[in-house]
């Protein structure tokens, strides 16, 4: 099948004229091709978002009417959830079940949730602040917003970083990993399909040069990304004075306490390492167990692993497919033997498959401050490591530069709220991990992002606040008017 850009209203080809074949990561074969983007498509979509923003009805209409637009894409997206999620099975190599019973629909229903919410905008203040006017404060979009994905979700990122842009009343420039580009491309057009106007959803194909010069153009307010914490950092280098949303790294720790039940953790700590080839930003990667319970634990994390189904990611009953590209499969295969030749010993897996397989990998023994325990490495690779006392599982679990999210697993209820509250991560779950809610925020604490995805948060992120204040009179001259020009009035 052969996609287009979506660029002011229209399917078009690149500039350049070029296609490329997008491959299935589980048998390398082309499954769509799709434009070679370029700067020159990056600046007319620029271009298209900025007339849509500064001359056109997105930003004027009703928040009902836009809340119309948004909830009738959700409902075209829902009718075809089959079809969209085997595209990104497709893509991606993840398995059929994850993209149609997990990353579609909660992508509907988070469309759903800033549809609704495009109607609850509200400033928080109006009153009469220093006695002479009225002051209030309005909610106004940003402007044109950059927004760039990665290619683990493909969809499910696309739609969290157009749901909230769009309902706040800005416009966007959707450029999807060069990876990954057909289901964004996709929803480009669905969305022109449903009715939204002309130049305010623009989809782009194009790889990281097309991402540094959409983030540097004077004309984008605002750029929002989602990938490698290594990417935010130059992202925020080039952008110059911009609005920043950043959804970076992860390195999440799960923590299972002395009185925690252990199958419950074992069968959490499994399912979080497993899903999406582990290519997740919220996967379980550093397991920390009470030293009294380690053996055990590890036993039974072991037995789980071991009954991982691997295999066509289009059949239902496989639980994990191939890695993205080659190049991540070197990436993974690369951190297991480094830390396996620093002296970590791998219980389960570590031994690369064919194609892009690469096993669910367990690794003992590895220090804390290694490479295994310090960097992502968003493949399905997981170590343990025993702690003492609550004091260092804590210190442990905090100590890398990334805040995404974390868990700990106990019966004990102050416990819970004592270490949750300890916990310098943006999501933390309590004998559970990996769930999101569209209610609720996701955003990281240090070197994992800057804002919010989900949530009425995220609606702030795209957002600014403007200050209006009116005088209550006409005078000519304002009682405050004698500190800049006149003299100072006499007491009484
Ligand atoms: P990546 O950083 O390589 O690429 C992400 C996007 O940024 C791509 O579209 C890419 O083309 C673009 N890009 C790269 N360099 C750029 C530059 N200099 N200027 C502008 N754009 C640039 O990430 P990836 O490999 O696609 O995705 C994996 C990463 O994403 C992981 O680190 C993962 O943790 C992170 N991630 C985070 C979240 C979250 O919610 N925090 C969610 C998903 C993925």
């Amino acid at each position: 099948m052969q996609y287009d850009l979506v660029i002011a209203g229209n399917l078009r080809r690149s500039s350049s004229g070029e296609m490329r074949d997008v491959l299935n990561p589980y048998d390398g074969r082309p499954f769509a091709s799709v434009p070679v983007g370029t700067r020159e498509d990056a600046a007319a979509a620029v271009e298209a978002a900025r007339r849509a923003f500064t001359d056109g009805p997105w930003p004027r209409m009703s928040p009902g009417e836009r809340s119309n637009l948004l909830w009738r894409l959700a409902d075209r997206i829902e009718a075809e959830i089959e079809r969209l999620a085997r595209i990104d099975a497709l893509n991606v190599g993840k398995p059929i079940k994850l993209a149609q019973y997990s990353d579609l629909p909660f992508s509907v229903d988070n469309l759903r949730f800033f549809a609704a919410a495009a109607r609850q905008l509200e400033g928080r203040a109006a009153g009469e602040y220093d006695g002479a006017h009225t002051s209030w404060t309005r909610r106004e979009p940003v402007g044109v917003v950059a927004s760039i994905a990665p290619w683990n979700y493909p969809f499910m990122m696309a739609v969290w970083k157009i749901g909230p842009a769009l309902a706040a009343g800005n416009t966007v420039v959707l450029k999807p990993a060069p990876l990954t580009p057909v289901s964004s491309l996709e929803l480009g057009r669905l969305a022109l399909e449903v009715g939204l106007p002309e130049g305010v959803l623009n989809v782009i194909t194009g790889g990281d040069e097309v991402g540094a010069y959409l983030v540097s153009h004077p004309d984008v307010a605002m750029v929002s990304l989602t990938g490698a914490t290594e990417t935010g950092q130059k992202v925020m280098a080039a952008a110059g004075v911009k609005r920043m949303h950043l959804e970076l790294g992860g390195k999440a720790p799960l923590l299972v306490f002395d009185d925690a039940d252990l199958a419950e953790a074992a069968q959490a700590a499994a399912v979080a390492t497993v899903v999406n080839s582990g290519q997740d930003c919220t996967a379980a990667t550093r397991v920390y167990v009470h030293a009294s319970r380690f053996d055990e634990l590890v036993d039974l994390l072991r037995q789980r692993l071991a009954t991982v189904r691997t295999g066509d990611p289009l059949q239902p009953t496989t639980d994990m497919g191939p890695l993205v590209s080659a190049d991540q499969k070197e990436r993974v295969a690369g951190f297991v033997s480094r830390a396996v030749g620093a002296g970590a010993e791998a219980l389960v897996g570590a031994q690369p498959g064919d194609g892009l397989f690469y096993p669910p990998t367990l690794l003992v023994g590895a220090q804390q401050r290694s490479e295994i325990v310090q960097t992502e490495v968003f493949g399905p690779v997981i170590v343990c490591l025993p702690f003492r006392d609550e004091a260092e599982a804590i210190a442990l679990a905090n100590d890398v530069q990334y805040g995404l999210a974390a868990s700990l697993f106990t019966r004990d209820h102050a416990r819970a709220l004592r270490v949750s509250a300890a916990l310098r991560f943006g999501d933390v779950w309590i004998n559970d991990h990996l769930p999101l809610a569209s209610e609720m925020p996701h955003g990281g604490f240090g070197r994992s992002g800057v804002g919010n995805d989900l949530s009425a948060y995220a609606l702030d992120d795209y957002t600014k606040v403007k200050h209006v204040m009116s005088s209550l009179g006409h005078q000519v001259v304002k009682p405050w008017h004698f500190t800049v020009i006149g003299d100072i009035p006499s007491e009484g």
